[in-house]
């Protein structure tokens, strides 16, 4: 599922290969996935106009348009982006297909149809409406340690709730709470101010590595928790069996030896 390191990935690359092409035909084949407008008018914003930038905001890219509207993508559960020349190259579930008018075209590839397509005149109103939390990239420690005191639940819950702070899921948080020394489960308010740092710090970190690596396609570091969440994986500091704990519904995967239970 697209995180933050990933979808910062998708609007450089759809900056790399789509920029100031004019936009001839937008094709929706699943309408389904478009939310505050209709087809008929994503056409129409889309058609004839060209793309500028992209900017990102937590799990979401904001492409700006010459027309002063924004196309905003969520990449839902298995949502990319594919831009293609040759037809061939054409993926199997474009949901939505852009084509410029130099034959090339932009493809919003989803398999699962978790994606979500939205078009907006304000990126802050649309922030605002959708309720997110600031930027896990963008914050500073500040804010960081406000909200987190405040907060009675579970630390790995928390990283994960977009109100609170927006790009990190059920992978990153496993991540930066194995590399901080802290169990998915340990209360939010009851961690210290060295704890809060330590996670602020290495979840800055974390996610910096993780957009280069994902910008030039690369695996993580084997250093990192991530390549050994499956069955059986094993703690790559202490070589220690995987354990996985159910928080919020959500899988997490921790080091039981790394990251000890925080007792109430
Ligand atoms: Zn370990």
């Amino acid at each position: 599922m697209p995180e933050l390191p990933e979808v910062e990935a998708f609007g450089k690359y759809l900056d790399k290969t789509s920029l100031d092409k004019n936009i001839e035909n937008v094709e929706v084949k699943s309408p389904e996935l478009i939310q505050n407008v209709d087809a008929d008018d994503l056409k129409e914003k889309l058609e004839g106009h060209k793309f500028k930038y992209t900017k990102r905001h937590g799990k979401y890219t904001f492409t700006s348009l010459d027309n002063d509207f924004w196309l905003i993508l969520h990449y839902g559960m298995t949502g990319r982006l594919k831009y293609f020349k040759n037809p061939d190259e054409k993926p199997s579930y474009d949901r939505v297909l852009i084509t410029f008018e130099d034959g090339s075209h932009l493809a919003f590839d989803d398999p699962r149809k978790f994606g979500k397509i939205n078009l907006t005149s304000s990126i802050e109103d649309f922030i605002k409406e959708k309720r997110l939390g600031p930027d896990a990239l963008e914050i500073d420690l500040d804010t960081f340690n406000k909200i987190f005191e405040k907060k009675k639940g579970a630390i790995k819950t928390v990283l994960m709730d977009q109100h609170i702070l927006a790009g990190i899921g059920n992978i990153y948080s496993d991540e930066i709470l194995f590399q901080a020394c802290i169990h998915p489960k340990a209360p939010a308010n009851k961690l210290d101010n060295a704890q809060i740092e330590r996670i602020f710090k290495v979840m800055k970190t974390i996610l910096k590595t993780s957009v280069d690596k994902r910008m030039i396609d690369e695996e993580l570091p084997d250093s990192f928790i991530i390549p050994h969440r499956r069955k059986n994986g094993k703690c790559p500091n202490s070589n220690t069996k995987l354990k996985t704990i159910k928080v919020s519904s959500r899988t997490a995967y921790y080091c039981p030896e790394c990251q000890k239970e925080v007792l109430k």
